[in-house]
């Protein structure tokens, strides 16, 4: 099995594209099989450098590892004109110097009279070559007969070859066109599968006659259906993050968008989650529907919060380590990414709001916020906080059981539920009435910085009693 991804260079990687990438990769792999990726950059216009990055980029972010490759077509461009000169050569190509004009002209008439337009085939038995005129080649195609294949997503295709005309192969700068360097280069690499988007179905029965010529065995053909956004349309831009890259940005985690991207058109039961290795043993892309799927961010922001919850915390604080370098917090300024990840991963959906959710327990604490000190930090709170902060400043152990129990023991003290002490607490913690556990946000915030902070909110509630 040999599998490629073969994307053009005008944009990001984006998520049709990669779900594309995954099904190549899983179908190589499920077989041992090699997975290649081929930079289609023919089109010198709309090929940018940026977007060669942003495809690499999205490929090791996502871990779909190519066996070959990158692979440019653009440093191919020798092979392509041999194989041209062959075809030229065999008779199975000729020189067309018609003019844009003409072709205009046909294609005005072909409409007017109602027929699809296409080349007439002017050229076809033997052009006179036209003074200053270079010529673009074409691929001879068939005339009889027809192209039929069994496309293992939507089954078989069959097209006649009186649909098909000669479709140019080669530019009058002599640079090849996409259906005929996709031909050579699925040919010279020996893809045995090619799996693309079905915006391409109707290049593969051109495809065919290509290899047919060449005298190349085919490959098997998938075309997956598209993308749809939340509303049904196409995706796009409209629908927010496309780009592979966008989604690191916006805090997902490379797993929960690989096992959403796997579920997208394809099923194992009602199975949800994936790991990379069931996925390689159950994935089969004779079982892609060839209905489009529809892109649903709940539950892609499900997944991600599963696999936070549910990887290893030291591979979550790894990827999370990234997001706190963007946001300029110092890791090393608070408690082990390793220990914040379980507390923060059942409160938050994306790596980024964990970040911003942490800043408290790494930097300092800035003002309270007005409604939750107005609400907790008043005078009655003076007494638990100040009961609480000496036994804590009492306890050996800094951790969430010893935390816990001191709190409790506190509130027994002083007679009142537990909630009469954690919420001022949690103001003078955190600058806010909402965080993890009471006990969880005090180990969070270790030993200085808190009773540090409950010093401050004791002095900031007695400087209000005193104003009143
Ligand atoms: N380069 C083409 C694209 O990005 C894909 C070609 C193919 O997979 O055959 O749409």
């Amino acid at each position: 099995m040999r599998t490629r991804f073969a994307p053009s260079p005008t944009g990001y990687l984006h998520v049709g594209g990669a779900r594309t990438a995954l099904f190549c990769y899983l179908q190589a792999r499920a077989s041992g099989g090699v997975f290649i990726l081929r930079i289609e950059d023919t089109d010198l216009q709309r090929s940018t450098p940026e977007s060669v990055q942003a495809i690499l980029d999205g490929m090791e972010w996502l871990g779909l590892d190519y066996d070959e490759g990158p692979i440019y077509q653009t440093h191919r461009f020798d092979r392509y004109a041999e194989v041209i000169r062959q075809l030229l050569e065999e008779g199975k190509a000729y020189h067309c110097y018609c003019s844009k004009e003409r072709i205009e002209a046909l294609r005005e008439e072909q409409m007017k009279a109602g027929l699809k337009p296409r080349y007439d085939g002017h050229c076809r038995d033997g052009a006179e070559p036209v003074a200053g005129v270079k010529p673009v080649v074409r691929f001879r195609n068939p005339r009889e007969g027809g192209v039929v294949f069994d496309d293992l997503v939507r089954g078989r295709i069959s097209i006649s070859n009186t649909e098909l005309d000669d479709l140019v192969i080669a530019r009058p700068d002599g640079s090849p066109t996409y259906n005929f360097t996709v031909v050579v280069d699925d040919v010279d690499m020996a893809v045995t599968q090619v799996i693309r988007g079905d915006d391409h179905i109707n290049n593969t029965p051109r495809q065919i006659n290509i290899y047919r010529a060449l005298g190349a065995e085919l490959p098997d053909f998938a075309h997956v259906p598209m993308i749809l956004g939340d509303d049904g349309a196409r995706l796009s831009k409209r629908h927010g993050a496309v780009g592979v890259m966008q989604y690191r940005e916006d805090g997902y985690l490379p797993q929960a968008l690989l096992n959403y991207l796997v579920r997208l058109g394809w099923s194992h039961g009602d199975q949800e989650v994936f790991s990379l290795k069931e996925m390689i043993d159950l994935f089969d892309i004779r079982d892609v529907n060839r209905k489009a799927s529809a892109f649903n961010t709940e539950k892609l922001d499900w997944l991600n919060q599963h696999y936070m919850k549910n990887l290893p915390a030291k591979e979550v604080a790894d990827h999370l380590s990234w997001y706190f370098e963007k946001a300029g917090i110092d890791p090393r300024q608070g408690p082990g990414l390793e220990d914040l990840v379980p507390v923060q991963a059942d409160r938050v959906k994306t790596l980024r709001e964990m970040t911003d959710q942490s800043r408290v327990f790494y930097e300092d604490l800035q003002e309270f916020d007005a409604g939750a000190a107005k609400k907790h930090l008043r005078p009655v709170a003076e007494e638990p906080l100040r009961v609480v902060g000496s036994r804590l400043a009492e306890l050996d152990d800094w951790n969430p059981e010893s935390l816990n129990e001191t709190v409790r023991l506190a509130a027994e003290e002083l007679e009142v539920g537990m909630g009469k002490i954690a919420q001022p607490l949690r103001v003078a913690l955190t600058g806010t009435a909402i965080s993890p556990s009471i006990d969880k946000t005090l180990w969070l915030t270790g030993r200085e910085r808190s009773l540090a902070r409950i010093r401050r909110a004791l002095e900031y509630v007695m400087a209000r009693a005193a104003a009143t």
